[in-house]
């Protein structure tokens, strides 16, 4: 069974995706009074103490200053509709409400709010970096409820990207799992390792390509085990596992500067004496290490 409920995998709403080409879309929902907003802010959204996302009702926003991205995200069960605005200035909230990234709560928020807060952060760093037309070189404009730039110029489409990586944990035959540090982290935090899928390259490919370069072990068979978005900025996270044929390390040096098996008693040892620090709960590679683990590994004993 793969990995389920990862944090970030969680939307609920039904993207409606066909009602994005009518262009009075965003208008007609902003006159919804049952339409509700999410507010992002260099990738801060505004959140209860609960946490959940604290949603704008569009005649609260009326005067606010906003940068003309409007996106349209879907729709509940009730069929209300759902935007998503990226503002310059954050707007005051009330007491009680912060200002926080997906990154510290997309693993706390229920299921509705992360997909929101997710699907909004992604959207927004896919616009930051796509203002002009890759084929002429024009700007573009925003159509499709936010969902696509066309280009003035030339007439091109251009559509939300997301680049695929694999992220996996490596099992050698004493069934020890292989976790590596990155050379720009401090000392004791360990992952899994992780990279993007190169052109021409299936995701099993990528997987041993990754590992035997980072790490310098082969690995043979290859099982999915789950994948959620990370829009920072733009990833999808493919997970698996893979079984190691080799168990000699040699990191590169470059991406890596430590790599080294662990068995669980020694991984829960560690973990007690402050040596290894995990990844959070928000991430997919926290979930492959705990599937590898077999239990929850508890949240006070390690986090970034
Ligand atoms: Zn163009």
């Amino acid at each position: 069974m793969p990995l389920e409920r990862l944090a970030l995998s969680r939307s609920t709403l039904d993207r409606t995706a066909e009602r994005r080409s009518d262009p009075q879309l965003v208008a007609t929902l902003l006159a919804d009074p049952r339409t509700r907003v999410a507010l992002i802010h260099e990738g801060e959204t505004a959140i209860t103490a609960a946490p959940t996302l604290h949603l704008w009702t569009a005649d609260a926003l009326v005067g606010l200053k906003d940068d003309a991205l409007r996106f349209f995200l879907g729709t509940d069960d009730e069929g209300r509709g759902y935007l998503a605005l990226s503002v310059a200035e954050r707007p005051t909230v009330p007491e009680g409400v912060r200002w926080a990234p997906l990154r510290e709560v997309g693993a706390l928020l229920d299921d509705a709010g992360a997909g929101i807060f997710t699907t909004a952060v992604a959207l927004i760093a896919w616009h930051a970096f796509h203002t002009h037309c890759a084929n002429c070189g024009e700007g573009t404009d925003v159509v499709q409820a936010g969902w696509v730039r066309l280009c003035p110029n030339c007439g091109r489409e251009h559509y939300p990207r997301t680049d695929p990586a694999v992220i996996m944990t490596v099992v050698d035959a004493d069934d020890r799992v292989l976790l590596g540090r990155q050379a720009s982290w401090p000392e004791h935090r360990y992952s899994t390792l992780a990279g993007f899928v190169e052109p021409g390259e299936s995701l099993e490919d990528a997987v041993r390509r990754e590992v035997l370069e980072e790490s310098g072990v082969l690995v043979g068979e290859v099982q999915y085990r789950g994948s959620q978005p990370w829009p920072f900025p733009s990833s999808l996270m493919v997970g698996f596992r893979g079984e190691a044929l080799s168990s000699q390390v040699r990191v590169d040096g470059v991406e890596l500067a430590e790599a080294r098996w662990w068995s669980r008693e020694e991984l829960q040892a560690d973990i007690k004496a402050g040596r290894l620090i995990l990844p959070p709960a928000v991430s997919i590679a926290r979930r492959l290490i705990e599937d590898w683990f077999g239990a929850p590994i508890p949240d006070d004993t390690s986090a970034w």
